[in-house]
């Protein structure tokens, strides 16, 4: 499928879809190959100025008086081009990411429906009336949108989380500035060109690309922005926080993860091990939420190892344009080298990296960013490997004797972004969920996000929610009114 532009990707300002003010353009790369697949135009600061002032006249000239009927309609809208379009948006995807064909058809699939959800909860933008001190004053509060919101994205899910991010932003009733991550633009490129079509007036939706240390920091700042909605490491958030402090915006974190997946004996193995390697195997293991610190009890740990080898023995890597492959390339030279270096002081702290899977790589993948599924056996709980977040195929094995241990390796992480358990003991997976310091917690199932429950991370893994009921609560501020009805 044809899929990719020759000429340089344009900014979207305004109406105006356009190259950068000072001209520059940078690559990006198809990680599969190390070749450049295209050229992206940057923007610059003037652009960025240009974007946010496009964003807030929309907003302040006619966006905040539509009503929810019009901006629902226009999501749904959205949502059947997003359908029309999805198989081109998914080869882009793996195009850019690297993700195997299968997985990122998978992961589209729902992106419709997540824009037809937030269509559809717009009603739930309600105030109250509420009784106060004196019967003469009527008192009622109105949810009302904040501004220019800045929605800034990370390289791994490029698509879905952009969705996800814009579906709850526009529904609120904010405008809003998209800036892609510089590592895989091209998906958010080719969304953004059905905005038009579906209708959005100019300026509600803008687009800017470049790096994060110009182009996003000059976002963050900007005196009309309202809100900050990041994805992305948590060393970016952290500074992101301070830097929108300076103005006091508000700013929604989704950061990283060392997410556990806990196995007691009595756990369904075999599901167990499912979960694990597809955790490891699924988009290269650059996922947030997936579990890389393997915790199974003592008394069934090497049987659960023996299964998950089994299991990573036979991933099939390789070409992710080729529908019978599993596991794809690492989205970046750098990622690929970051991931190694991980392995390498694993080794040096005294676990046993251990390395699985098929790897089939023809003449135009050999120099791609591959990395085959590996564990890290002998490993424990306080080692850097296990603490700091890798993002890649790699899964640290512990051993634990008990509900306790495993409830205190669990929690002991700067992190807290998600949990999976498995065990068939009703009374003991109740009491891990409500012990576990995590924003979501899986029991005797695989983690998967979906649009309509809140996520978010505790601790060092975000502040606030995307996603469900509460993604559209965060989009908007609650004005409280008084009147006296003497007067
Ligand atoms: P990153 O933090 O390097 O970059 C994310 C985005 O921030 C990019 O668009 C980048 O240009 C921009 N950026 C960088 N510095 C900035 C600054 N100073 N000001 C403003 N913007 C700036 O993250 P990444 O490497 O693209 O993504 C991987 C990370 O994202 C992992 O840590 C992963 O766990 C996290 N992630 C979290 C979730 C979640 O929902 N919690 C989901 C996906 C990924």
């Amino acid at each position: 499928m044809d899929v990719i532009d020759s000429r340089p990707y344009d900014l979207l300002i305004g109406e105006s879809w356009r190259a950068g003010a000072e001209g520059r353009t940078f690559d990006t790369f198809n990680p599969a190959t190390a070749q450049v697949l295209a050229r992206v135009h940057e923007a610059s600061a003037a652009d960025v100025d240009a974007a946010v002032q496009a964003a807030h006249a929309a907003y302040e000239t006619h966006w905040r008086r539509t009503t929810p009927a019009h901006r629902g309609k226009l999501l749904r809208r959205l949502a059947e081009l997003f359908e029309r379009d999805r198989e081109k948006l998914a080869w882009i995807e793996t195009l850019n990411v690297g993700k195997p064909i299968t997985h990122s058809l998978d992961s589209l699939k729902g992106m419709p429906a997540s824009l037809e959800y937030f269509a559809g909860i717009i009603p739930a933008l309600r105030g109250e009336t509420i009784p106060v001190g004196n019967v003469d004053v009527l008192n009622f509060t109105i949810r009302e949108p904040l501004g220019v919101c800045a929605l800034i994205m990370p390289w791994n899910y490029p698509m879905t989380l952009t969705v996800n991010k814009l579906g709850p932003a526009l529904a609120a009733g904010n405008t809003v500035i998209l800036k892609p991550s510089e590592v895989t633009p091209l998906s958010s490129m080719a969304l953004a060109r059905l905005f038009e079509e579906a209708g959005f007036p100019p300026g509600v939706i803008n687009v800017v690309n470049g790096p994060g240390a110009t182009v996003g920091e000059r976002l963050v700042t900007h005196p009309l922005v309202s809100r900050v909605s990041f994805t992305g490491g948590t060393v970016t958030g952290a500074r992101i926080q301070a830097a929108a402090a300076a103005d006091v915006k508000r700013v929604t974190l989704e950061l990283g993860g060392k997410s556990p997946l806990i196995v007691f004996e009595d756990a369904p193995l075999d599901k167990a091990v499912a979960v694990a390697a597809g955790d490891l195997i699924k988009n290269s293991g650059q996922v947030c939420i997936a579990c890389t610190r393997l915790l199974v009890q003592e008394s069934v740990r090497e049987e659960f190892l023996g299964l998950l080898q089994q299991r990573l023995d036979a991933v099939r890597i390789g070409a992710p344009t080729d529908p019978a492959t599993e596991m794809g390339p690492l989205v970046s030279a750098a990622q690929k080298q970051r991931v190694e270096k991980y392995v390498g002081l694993a080794a040096e702290e005294g676990a046993l990296p251990a390395r699985y899977g098929q790897m089939k790589l023809e003449a135009d993948t050999a120099r791609g960013y591959f990395v085959p599924p590996t564990l890290l056996l002998n490993s424990h709980a306080r080692m850097q490997s296990a603490q700091d977040e890798i993002f890649g195929p790699v899964q640290s094995l512990i051993g634990f004797r008990d509900e306790a241990e495993a409830l205190r390796i669990a929690n002991d992480t700067r992190y807290g972004l998600a949990a999976v358990l498995y065990t068939r003991d009703g009374g003991r997976a109740l009491r891990m969920a409500r012990g576990l310091q995590s924003g979501s917690v899986a029991i005797n199932t695989g983690l998967r996000t979906s649009f309509d429950a809140p996520f978010g991370g505790y601790k060092q893994s975000g502040i606030g929610k995307e996603r469900g009921l509460e993604a559209i609560y965060e989009n908007t501020q609650l004005k409280n009114v008084k009147y006296d009805t003497t007067i």
